[in-house]
């Protein structure tokens, strides 16, 4: 069975933007996990790899763009434990500090065109006949056990009325709400795409019920900042020594002192934060 290198901390939060209706904000420091595995591509990979173990598997074969979180975290853990790891990387071949990463721990990158990219089972498949006990792993990490992975998020947070996390396929908010279900703990997501709205009916089908998404925070849509974000990621810098990534954590830290300032949360809420980490994207912006 594989382990977590480490329990991050849970710390307080002592922001001005924070300061209202006598609500408290916590943040649960998964993105200290590991310094390149990404916080919550570590818990999903966790039931992942381990599946892979169990079914002998040697070789694992995921999917990404140039700049995924996922594949660095997919190429640090399979090395770890003993993996082969590679990669279908969307659109021509380009070089970055993520993909370098992603060489260094011995990932095996293949380029191909945007729409190759579209079938991935495919590209699976021709990638399996070529190569022994090979293992599908989809796009992001995505899936089932990838949400269980993330049910652990809450092990140790007690006394909370609120939980919340940023939204990409909504795999990890799936599993946080599951995991926070026997803590009587209210679970919601900031969506981090533009339009996504249809993504809720998915989440709800992962996670066995509904779960709140906010849908109005994405600042433009996936990856894309504005002035209003990248002040608000200095100003958290500089007052909790925290950093935040510009594509999830700062867009869901950003809509919870909105949500806060309009007192949305009832008074008195003890609100977890959930740092999913991402920190290796940040770099391109600085
Ligand atoms: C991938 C990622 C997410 C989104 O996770 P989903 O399970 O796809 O919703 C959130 N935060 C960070 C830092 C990520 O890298």
């Amino acid at each position: 069975m594989l382990e977590l290198p480490f329990n991050p901390p849970i710390q307080h939060i002592n922001l001005p933007a924070f300061n209202n209706n006598s609500v408290t904000v916590y943040m649960k420091r998964d993105d200290m996990l590991h310094p390149f595995v990404s916080g919550n591509k570590w818990r999903k990979l966790f039931y992942v790899l381990d599946d892979a173990q169990q079914k002998n598997s040697t070789h694992l074969v995921s999917f990404g763009g140039a700049f995924s979180n996922h594949l660095v975290a997919l190429a640090c853990a399979g090395a770890m434990h003993g993996f082969k790891t590679a990669a279908f990387v969307r659109g021509e071949e380009v070089n970055n500090h993520m993909l370098n990463l992603c060489k260094l721990y011995g990932m095996h990158l293949i380029f191909v065109s945007r729409e190759a990219y579209k079938n991935k089972q495919e590209l699976y498949h021709e990638f399996a006949q070529q190569h022994v006990n090979t293992y599908f792993i989809d796009e992001g990490g995505k899936g089932e056990l990838a949400a269980k992975g993330c049910t652990h998020i809450l092990n140790d947070a007690d006394g909370f009325t609120h939980a919340i996390c940023a939204v990409g396929t909504g795999t990890t908010l799936a599993g946080l709400a599951q995991g926070a279900q026997t803590k009587n703990i209210i679970t919601e997501g900031i969506c981090v795409l533009k339009g996504a709205e249809e993504m809720d009916k998915e989440i709800a089908e992962l996670a066995g019920f509904k779960i709140k998404v906010h849908h109005n925070f994405s600042c433009g849509g996936y990856a894309k900042t504005n002035t209003e974000l990248l002040d608000f990621i200095n100003h958290f810098a500089q007052h909790t020594g925290i950093l935040l990534d510009q594509v999830y954590t700062a867009k869901m830290m950003l809509a919870l002192s909105k949500l806060i300032a309009e007192n949305y949360y009832p008074k008195n809420s003890k609100i977890l934060a959930i740092h999913t980490g991402g920190l290796l994207g940040m770099l391109s912006i600085v």
